[in-house]
């Protein structure tokens, strides 16, 4: 397939915030958009130069997304695996519908970093009432977790005992799920990589992140982030699972940092992530940039970080901070703040848990970065880190 030079349309299928910072980087480069998403407002469909107001399954929507774009990526992994193989029928689709499919599936997941050599927490399938009754105790405590569509920390339970395990997995509607051991975490970290159609590798540096409740909070991208053995460690780790999926487009792989100084594997995402969002203003090349240049076939050069860099998750909690109606933070205090990159996705409604918008800091330290990020969470009512 030849390289698709600006000028082509670039299509997506989902239209949140991811979406939408793939529109804006593509555009940037001169290319034309086109998104499919049911929501007649979503964030990425108010930005494109074409939004297809439709399910994901929906077959005129779909011809109508591959008669407009000239090759289709995905901002969610939860895109219905038939849909992408539907439009690579009629155009260049990547990732590819099979390594969505395994990212989908928590336990074809774990089958495929097992195979690529990386170790994950220890863990069981749950399918049935047999598979319940064989999990030993040395999985206890654990946390069942539904095999398909869960994010943010929904569809999960923290278990101690097996009577709370059955309980949980009634309560997930006997789902298919995966138990994993609850494991002692150090840190959380993560890793963005980006495969061209040639097999080529470029990644982002190591980002240590900082969850709450199950939701990303805050991620630290600087030299001594993460110990640089560990550090390396997780980076060929991803660069192992990607290439093991003949991978095409942005993969972001999670990890657990232990208190025994091992790594092992969580989860992947097919698409750009929310722990990569600092590469927009923090380095030469953004995950975003690298989404299109996977997308067009454009060639991938080594991303190189120039800032210290700190991403701040604005959830819709800080609309509610001073009472039951939802008022807007203060951002001209925030923007007061040196290196501060407010990016806010355009969303109506502010609801708690849901990710509004994030701010990047920048900064020449890691002293000034984490200073500022520090006043920016005091401004904002953000708990320190
Ligand atoms: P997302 O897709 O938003 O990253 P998710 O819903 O897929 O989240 P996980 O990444 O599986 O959820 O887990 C969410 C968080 O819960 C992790 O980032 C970690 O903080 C904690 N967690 C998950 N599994 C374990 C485990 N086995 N041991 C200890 N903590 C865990
Ligand atoms: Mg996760």
């Amino acid at each position: 397939m030849t390289v698709l030079l600006p000028g082509a349309t670039l299509g997506v299928m989902g239209g949140g915030q991811l979406g939408r910072m793939f529109v804006h980087a593509a555009q940037r480069m001169g290319y034309f958009t086109a998104v499919l998403d049911p929501d007649a407002s979503s964030p990425a469909g108010r930005v494109s130069h074409h939004h297809v107001q439709a399910d994901y399954l929906d077959e005129a929507g779909l011809a109508k997304l591959a008669s407009q774009a000239d090759a289709i990526t995905t901002e969610f992994e939860n895109v219905p695996a038939q849909a992408l193989a539907r439009l690579a029928a009629q155009r260049f689709v990547a990732p590819a519908a099979a390594a969505v499919a395994i990212a989908q599936d928590r336990a074809l997941e774990k089958e495929h970093f097992t195979r690529c050599g990386v170790p994950c927490a220890p863990n069981a399938v749950v399918n049935d009432e047999q598979d319940l009754a064989r999990i030993g105790d040395d999985l206890l405590p654990g946390i069942l977790k539904t095999a398909r569509l869960g994010y943010d920390g929904k569809g999960q339970v923290r278990v101690r005992t097996r009577e709370e395990l059955r309980a949980a997995w009634d309560g997930l509607k006997r789902a298919p799920c995966v138990l994993e051991k609850m494991l002692p975490l150090a840190f959380e970290c993560s890793v963005v990589v980006a495969r061209g159609r040639d097999g080529a590798i470029v990644h982002l540096p190591v980002q240590h992140n900082l969850h709450r409740d199950g939701i990303l909070a805050v991620t630290e991208v600087y030299a001594g982030n993460v110990a640089p053995d560990q550090a390396q460690r997780a980076i060929e780790a991803t660069k192992a699972i990607a290439a093991g999926l003949q991978y095409v487009g942005v993969l972001c792989v999670e990890f657990f940092g232990l208190e025994d100084g091992s790594l092992v594997v969580n989860e992947m995402a097919p698409r750009p992530h929310n722990s990569g969002h600092w590469s927009i203003e923090g380095a030469d090349v953004s995950q975003f940039e690298l989404q299109v240049r996977t997308l067009a076939g454009l060639p991938l050069t080594q991303p190189r970080q120039h800032s210290p860099s700190i991403m701040l998750n604005l959830l819709g909690d800080l609309w509610f901070a001073r009472g039951a109606e939802a008022v807007t933070p203060d951002w001209a205090a925030v923007l007061a703040l040196p290196g501060t990159h407010l990016h806010l996705y355009g969303k109506t409604e502010a609801r708690k848990g849901r990710k509004m918008g994030h701010l990047t800091l920048t900064g020449p330290s890691v002293e000034a970065v984490r200073a500022a990020a520090r006043q920016a969470c005091a401004l904002l009512g953000l708990p320190g880190f």
